[in-house]
């Protein structure tokens, strides 16, 4: 077969799905009572509570909302309930959940079934299988933590996140959120330093409010909302995408002629097929209790974001896991695949993930919420100066949290925050800051005077400030929105880092507000020179204008701001002293543990280019250059009939020479990208994760300009590849 038929099949297989799924829509009735089936596959606090005998459902709710210690004698009461509501929920299996240092999730199923001496078999869940289990951990990355010769690892049950069910067409099973560490206790997941970090927030949050007068609250948690851009293909063309398959991102394609610039499809209407695709998400998630509230066309075409209600930072990086989940699940059954790479097409915009972040406390809702009254007020400036000086000291270990080759694409391309942290405040905040630290704020820009009888702090207008969309970390009104997550990673390690970063800075201002105090009896005038001094410190980190420009780069470099460009950049960052300091200072990761994380990303990264220049390899030798080739060999053809007919064909040459050129250069440059990359660049993981960003990317860079080129010369119907425009708007 001379020419791309199978690209044409899919278009033709792509409108039968859609007939399929109009049938099917028109034939079941789809109705949801949301009431009825929110959270009817998630073991919820109210069940647990209603099952299990009052003193164990009252040592528990310790754990769970006062954050105490586990009781490990409550455990058999609760695998007890636990696999009585799994088994009565269709569950045959259950499985230890959890975060391992990929960013995805893994599980192990185990089966509830126990034979009994009788030939028959019972169903058994012990405490001991609730809180302990044992995956075979040699297959998940440790970065060193792990010998071989003790490749054991453990989970260990968290019950601060409520367990749920996986349902399957042919049986369901139980999965009980954990965390995973080595048999001496290092982490090897995502969880447990994020739990840790809830700690320390929470041990220096408490004793901040204490300074405020605040003795009765028993805990501080941080809040988490993250939103999730994601794109839709049909299957038919992933199939048919070597390089979106092994990659998740397109290799090649050159940009259609109908891009986003039209903007027509940000906030459009949703096509019918996504919008039974995103019913079907939502409903999925209510019945694990995942609140997902909103629904949205992105962007770029093809591009759709949900976004949750936010939840206590470990329940809501759970969740955040199963949105991924669910979606990636459900799109096959809609004959389509998600997309969660952060640049799945270049030239247009890629996909992100917002992680809103806040405070909460068993007394305040919102600890970022600016208050009704002075007093209030005065809390509130002291917690938002205080994640404002985490940013600004730990600028680096935030980038460093949000790198990823993935998200390479995004950050620093104009549409995504650049890669300079920053944190954007709105122009009213900003006025403030300015009056602290000319001596104490008495006015407000908007809301005119402030007096209220406070001669050093300010009332702060509520919800005030635009929004500035260039901005990495924005205060948008009561939270802080972390702009710089890549749709694919997970939200842990991110959250963990603004919580630790933020105890730490809870830390420092506690310390010296109590040295001011102790020489300076007014609460207010201690607590003004405090957030003057802070202030004096950090506010190269406040930017309002636009991220994108030159000018701000420049700006940046002046203020003595990081700029780290990429991954190879960022990622040292997390075992240089600073960091290792701060977060041995507060348990949430020791040198070990950090240095086998480095490893691990840099060994990602490494992986992850080295498949993307073998895949650009293998497409372009065994589908493009032999499309190209059949294309000149058909003007060849034109060429040879011109001298036998008379006719003058000679435009045809000038078409063959181009062709023939962009082929030539095409296969000079592959031959070098194979060189390049298998030479690997050394023996270590750091030498080959430089020498796959410095050496072979710019030549993988360069294999595509000028397999786009051929795109743009070849006859559409000799082209192997489904383009862009194909992908994009066939939905
Ligand atoms: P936008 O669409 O402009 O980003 P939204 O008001 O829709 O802003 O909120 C975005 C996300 O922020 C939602 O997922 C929401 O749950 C989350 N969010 C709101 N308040 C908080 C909070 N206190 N802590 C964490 N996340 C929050
Ligand atoms: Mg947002």
């Amino acid at each position: 077969m001379s020419k791309s038929f199978r690209r044409f099949d899919a278009l033709e297989a792509v409108r039968k799905a859609e007939e399929t799924l109009i049938a099917r829509n028109g034939s079941d009735k789809h109705e949801m009572n949301i009431a009825e089936i929110f959270g009817e596959n998630c073991l919820s606090i109210d069940t647990l509570k209603e099952r299990l005998p009052t003193s164990v459902w009252k040592t528990l709710k310790k754990t769970i909302r006062d954050n105490a210690p586990l009781d490990p004698n409550v455990a058999d009461a609760v695998a007890v309930v636990m696999k009585e509501w799994a088994t009565e929920k269709g569950a045959s299996h259950y499985t230890h959940w959890f975060q391992p240092l990929t960013g995805a999730t893994a599980e192990k199923h185990d089966s509830f079934v126990t034979p009994n001496q009788g030939g028959g078999a019972i169903t058994q869940f012990s405490g001991h299988d609730l809180l302990r289990g044992e995956p075979d951990a040699s297959s998940f990355p440790s970065g060193g933590l792990r010998p071989t010769f003790e490749a054991r690892g453990y989970t260990a049950w968290d019950p601060t996140s409520p367990a749920f069910i996986i349902e399957n067409g042919n049986g369901s099973t139980l999965c009980i959120p954990t965390v995973f560490a080595s048999w001496k206790g290092e982490s090897l997941d995502f969880k447990t330093p994020l739990l840790r970090s809830i700690e320390a927030l929470n041990i220096q949050a408490l004793r901040a409010l204490k300074l405020f007068g605040k003795d009765d609250v028993t805990w501080v948690n941080s809040t988490g909302g993250y939103e999730q851009e994601y794109f839709l293909i049909d299957q038919e063309y992933f199939y048919r995408r070597p390089d979106i398959m092994t990659s998740g991102r397109t290799l090649f394609g050159a940009k259609p002629p109908k891009g986003q610039e039209l903007d027509d499809h940000y906030f459009g209407s949703i096509p019918d097929r996504i919008l039974s695709f995103m019913l079907e998400v939502e409903k999925e998630l209510y019945r694990v209790g995942v609140p997902v509230k909103t629904r949205h066309n992105e962007v770029a075409p093809g591009q759709f974001e949900f976004a949750p209600v936010f939840e206590k930072a470990n329940v809501a990086a759970d969740h955040q896991q199963l949105t991924m989940i669910t979606l990636r699940r459900m799109a096959r059954k809609y004959g389509l695949v998600c997309l969660l790479h952060e640049k799945p097409f270049a030239g247009l915009n890629g996909s992100g993930k917002h992680a809103n972040w806040s405070l909460t406390s068993s007394r305040d809702k919102n600890l970022l919420e600016p208050g009704e009254s002075p007093h209030e007020n005065m809390q509130f400036l002291f917690f938002f100066t205080a994640t404002l000086k985490a940013i600004y000291e730990h600028q680096g270990l935030l980038r460093a949290s949000v790198a990823s080759a993935g998200n390479d694409h995004r950050l620093g391309a104009n549409e995504a925050p650049p890669a300079i942290i920053s944190a954007y405040i709105g122009e009213q905040l900003e006025d403030i800051v300015r009056q602290i630290k000319n001596g104490g704020a008495t006015s407000s820009k908007k809301g005119g005077l402030l007096g209220l009888g406070i001669p050093v702090l300010p009332n702060i207008p509520k919800h005030a400030g635009d929004r500035n969309r260039t901005s990495p970390l924005a205060f948008t009104g009561n939270k802080f929105e972390f702009r710089a997550v890549g749709s694919e990673q997970t939200v842990s390690f991110p959250t963990t880092i603004l919580n630790t970063a933020v105890a730490g800075a809870i830390d420092d201002m506690s310390t010296r507000l109590e040295a001011l105090l102790a020489k300076e009896n007014d609460f207010e005038k201690a607590l003004g020179l405090l957030l003057k001094e802070t202030y004096d410190e950090i506010d190269k980190i406040l930017f309002s204008g636009d991220g994108y420009s030159e000018e701000w780069q420049k700006e940046a470099e002046a203020r003595g701001l990081l700029n780290l460009k990429t991954t190879m950049d960022a990622l040292p960052e997390l075992t240089n002293e600073k960091s290792v300091r701060l977060f041995e200072k507060y348990n949430v990761l020791t040198e070990k543990e950090l240095d086998s994380r480095l490893e691990i990303y840099l060994e990602q990264y490494f992986i992850k280019l080295n498949i993307e220049a073998e895949t650009t390899e293998d497409v372009v030798r065994t589908m493009i250059i032999p499309a190209g080739i059949r294309y000149l060999n058909e003007i060849l053809a034109l060429n040879d009939r011109g001298k036998t007919t008379g006719l003058d064909v000679s435009t045809s040459k000038t078409l063959a020479e181009d062709v023939n050129t962009v082929l030539g250069q095409l296969l000079v440059s592959v031959e070098k990208l194979g060189k390049v990359n298998s030479e690997l660049g050394g023996d270590t993981i750091p030498e080959k994760a430089e020498h796959l960003s410095r050496v072979v990317l710019p030549e993988m860079n360069k294999v595509r300009e000028l397999a786009d080129r051929l795109e743009k010369l070849v006859a559409d119907d000799f082209w192997p590849l489904p383009s862009y425009r194909e992908m994009l708007f066939v939905k």
